[in-house]
């Protein structure tokens, strides 16, 4: 039977991947009595928010989170101070596709009209700078100065350390089974209750089991990203990994994906090339794939390397695991509950929330406390989805 904890919290946020961990975080620093909960010991590796790297771009096709990268940066850089950590190297972000593309054509416009520095390579340049890239006739390619890579899993560490210096609670290893909505929330876990004035819910791929106990479904589909890593065709010859920026190839060779890469910090002398997509999969299910779907993603990213990086190898070394969780048009939802307004939800990271998470945190907690939002989040409210009210109920 579930124990009472008599601790009633201001808020409790659920899940403690990078957006629940940087929710808390901001509500700790409003000076909310918080509880961060989890159903695995952390850290784990069974979510999103595991792994070494991610890509920090300002590159967007969409003018909303190119300026929400503005305050980001300034928050990752706070982040690095205050935990006296190194979380972030520049390295560039090249973005790769074909002339006339539609997708590359907007993220230009978008980085000329916010005046993010950035350069128009020509194929001599390429050639010059990245000469483990190369282009095809007929490729473009703009390079986002600021972009690079974030460490991850420090990150996540550095977040939850400083959520707890400020006197915040992580219980983990505990799976919220129950939520009952009301004035004030009962939250159930494997092992206690608890109760809150608000509730926040970042459960990355388990969101949709999760809203469901609260009578919401939400168009969420999770997929399972083979994370894939490559070794030079001879070792440190070929001055590959030495110089390599991260970067974005958007339907390359005319076909119709992205694949990204970056200089990967998990294995030495590999690099980190995938697709940017994946099969739907449960969370719980992840590991039980089937041979035939994982080769599907991979020769896709094996057919880029053969082609624009011809010095490695085309077979990945190392082959890992991680989730998405998409909504339809890949924005997130940062949304209160439709009928439940003091249960707030953060979902639908689509494969690119991790650099975005210091932002998406500030936005959770100012809706979880009412103050004045620094966001206009029309593109990340749930009735985009046009979903029946009786569904919530
Ligand atoms: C392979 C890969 C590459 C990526 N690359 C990039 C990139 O380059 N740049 C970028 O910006 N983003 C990238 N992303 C996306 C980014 O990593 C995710 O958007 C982000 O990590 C999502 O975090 P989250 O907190 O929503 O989810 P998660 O990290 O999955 O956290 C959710 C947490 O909720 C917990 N939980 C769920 N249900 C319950 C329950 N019932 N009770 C208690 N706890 C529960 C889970 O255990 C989990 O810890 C990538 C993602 C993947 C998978």
């Amino acid at each position: 039977m579930a124990l009472t904890d008599k601790r009633k919290y201001d808020c409790i946020v659920l899940g403690a991947g990078i957006q629940g961990s940087f929710t808390a975080y901001h509500l700790a620093k409003s000076k909310k009595r918080t509880l961060l909960l989890d159903q695995f010991p952390l850290p784990h590796s069974r979510g999103s928010s595991h792994g070494q790297t991610r890509i920090i771009r300002r590159a967007y096709a969409e003018d909303f989170y190119t300026d929400m990268m503005d305050e980001c940066y300034q928050l990752w850089a706070d982040l690095e101070k205050e935990s006296g950590t190194q979380l972030l190297r520049k390295t560039g972000l090249l973005v790769l596709a074909q002339s006339g593309n539609k997708g590359y054509e907007q993220i230009c416009k978008n980085m000329e009209q916010k005046q993010i520095p950035r350069e128009i390579l020509s194929e001599a340049e390429m050639k010059q700078r990245y000469p483990g890239l190369s282009l095809s006739p007929g490729d473009v390619a703009c390079l986002d100065s600021n972009g690079g890579v974030l460490y991850a899993d420090k990150a996540l560490r550095a977040v939850q350390m400083l959520f707890q210096q400020m006197g915040g609670v992580i219980c983990d290893g505990e799976k919220v089974m129950h939520i009952k909505p009301g004035p004030v929330v009962t939250v159930t876990t494997t092992t206690r209750m608890y109760e809150t004035d608000r509730l926040v819910i970042t459960a990355g791929p388990w969101a949709h089991k999760v809203l469901r106990l609260l009578g919401l479904e939400l168009p969420l589909k999770t997929l399972r990203i083979n994370v894939c890593y490559w070794k030079e065709k001879i070792p440190g010859r070929s001055g590959i990994l030495q110089n390599l920026p991260c970067f974005l190839g958007v339907n390359l060779n005319g076909e119709n994906h992205e694949v990204y890469g970056l200089p990967s910090k998990e294995y030495p002398g590999l690099t980190k090339i995938c697709f940017h997509g994946g099969n739907e999969a449960d969370p719980d299910e992840r590991d039980l794939q089937t041979q035939k779907l994982k080769i599907q993603d991979i020769s896709r990213v094996s057919n880029f390397i053969s082609q624009y990086m011809p010095g490695l190898h085309p077979k990945p070394v190392v082959v890992e695991q991680c989730m998405y969780t998409n909504t339809p048009d890949e924005n997130f939802i940062l949304d209160h509950h439709p009928l439940h307004k003091n249960i707030i939800i953060g979902a639908g990271f689509s494969g690119h929330g991790f650099k975005l998470s210091p932002v998406v945190g500030k936005i959770l907690s100012e809706l979880c406390t009412g103050e004045k939002r620094s966001y206009d989040l029309k593109p990340f409210q749930i009735s985009r989805f046009k979903i029946p009210l009786k569904s919530a109920l």
